[in-house]
């Protein structure tokens, strides 16, 4: 096999990956995501992740979640459009009248029996690209037929425990790197391995992340990451480098954060607010 080339994403690497905004843009020109995700209980991951998802700069937001999230997401997130299932508790039917650029699909979204169905039904017919996460890369681990469905070059993001149901378990740093590269080579898919130093794999290439702290081991950091590349991807980044700026952003945002408050009082929704000052730190 091809040994390897692994690049460390510094705050350099990823300015080099940074996409000026346009003067003459509208709102059309940033894209319009979906983020499919949330069940009774876990409505809040759908927030995170959209509340990142503009504030990486997407043009467009719609959450597409159950029945019990529709006020909350229209109070806590006016900015965002909401579409609702059927369902009142979790989803059932992923249906909708809309071509997102990107999808964001897994937060919060629970493994009842008719959510794996619609996420199944779901599969099938879209072509939108996307990112994957949480529950729905649960949904995936145990069905591995689905693989073959992702678009090429979906970007999935796995945590530890997501990633040994996925790939199965390692013994060593290197048989967890090998066989995560021959799964993502496989599906031809991007794989986020998150963690202290989150690597992106994508065919012979690994991207180490220089930036994150032990406060984003916190509930909910994971969902905003999804946003950020799902809101990346919309307004024109590639798959591979909104995934890798992206996982770079999460991390300053989170460094930033914690220089004022300290590791143990970082919250998702902190992560959120520091996005901005990320930014301007590539400068
Ligand atoms: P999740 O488990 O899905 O909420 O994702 C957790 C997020 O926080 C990922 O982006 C991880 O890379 C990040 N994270 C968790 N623990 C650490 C750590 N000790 N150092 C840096 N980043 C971390
Ligand atoms: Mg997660």
């Amino acid at each position: 096999s091809v040994e390897p080339e692994a690049v460390l994403i510094g705050k350099q690497e990823a300015l080099s990956l940074y996409i000026p905004r346009k003067k003459f843009s509208h709102k059309g020109t940033y894209g319009h995501a979906l983020v499919i995700g949330g069940s009774y209980g876990k409505v809040g991951a759908v927030y995170l992740a959209g509340k990142a998802c503009l504030s990486v700069g997407a043009g467009l937001l719609t959450t597409y979640l159950p029945k019990c999230g529709y006020p909350v997401l229209q109070t806590a997130l006016p900015e965002g459009m909401v579409l609702t299932d059927v369902n009142e508790d979790h989803i059932s039917t992923i249906a909708f009248d809309l071509k997102p650029t990107v999808i964001g699909i897994g937060v919060g979204l629970g493994r009842h029996r008719a959510t794996v169905d619609a996420f199944k039904a779901f599969l099938r017919k879209n072509t939108s690209p996307l990112v994957v996460d949480a529950d729905a890369l649960n949904i995936l681990s145990e069905n591995h037929d689905l693989l073959e469905l992702l678009p090429l070059e979906s970007v999935l993001t796995p945590h530890p425990k997501e990633l040994e149901r996925l790939i199965g378990s390692w013994k060593d740093d290197f048989e967890k790197l090998e066989k995560s590269r021959q799964f993502a080579g496989k599906y031809n898919l991007i794989l986020v391995i998150k963690g202290a130093h989150t690597t992106t794999i994508h065919k012979d290439r690994i991207y180490v992340n220089s930036t994150g702290n032990p406060g984003m081991a916190t509930g909910g950091s994971g969902d905003v990451l999804t946003g950020m590349i799902t809101g990346l991807i919309s307004q024109g980044y590639t798959a591979l480098y909104a995934a890798v700026f992206g996982v770079y952003l999460h991390g300053k945002a989170g460094d930033i954060a914690v220089s004022g408050m300290g590791y143990e009082a970082l919250t998702a929704t902190g992560i959120i607010d520091h996005i901005g000052n990320a930014f301007m730190d590539l400068f």
